[in-house]
């Protein structure tokens, strides 16, 4: 996922597009819910601002395989996320502008290679649903007995009452 600007890279308001796209992609996150990711497709352009400032804009597109939040069945989502990223290019530096550019979120350059990837690992993570379902009227799994209350039926479902709930039941039988 590398961009090369030696193309646009002394070229004030030069573009440079790019589209790729990964099978799979390898993440190095402790993420237990991501079970796979890929495929990637990655579109969009760089351009060059002048001052050594490089835009990035684009849109990434992933699939990837997970477990459903109430039930943990393997489920596959898709996420669609428009990111857009600066980088400063750390060789045309000045100490001038060091200052006034500090509080923005602005990545190095190094060199003429762009490596997008660790910008869209962050995208994809800071995207991710907090919650996502195998279906939206998921029913999860008893908290009783623990099947799958979308493929089973079990006879905990008519009983089924808080724990606390239950306690209390009990003292009241025993009255
Ligand atoms: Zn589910
Ligand atoms: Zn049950």
């Amino acid at each position: 996922m590398k961009l090369n600007l030696s193309g646009i890279r002394d070229t004030a308001g030069g573009i440079s597009e790019f589209d790729f796209e990964e099978r799979t992609v390898d993440f190095d996150f402790d993420r237990e819910d991501i079970k796979n990711l890929g495929p990637v497709r990655v579109k969009g352009q760089i351009e060059n601002l002048g001052g050594g400032l490089f835009q990035v804009t684009g849109q990434i597109e992933a699939t990837a395989d997970t477990l459903c939040y109430r039930c943990l069945t393997a489920t596959q989502i898709s996420l669609k996320i428009d990111f857009l990223s600066k980088f400063k290019d750390m060789v045309s530096e000045s100490k001038e502008d060091e200052e006034d550019e500090e509080d923005e979120d602005i990545l190095e350059l190094h060199g003429d290679d762009v490596d997008l990837y660790p910008l869209i690992l962050e995208e994809i993570i800071l995207n991710w649903p907090s919650q996502i379902f195998c279906k939206d009227d998921c029913k999860g799994l008893c908290p009783n007995c623990g099947v799958n209350l979308n493929t089973t039926t079990c006879k905990c479902e008519t009983n089924n009452i808080d724990p606390r709930l239950a306690v209390l039941k009990q003292l009241l039988k025993s009255d």
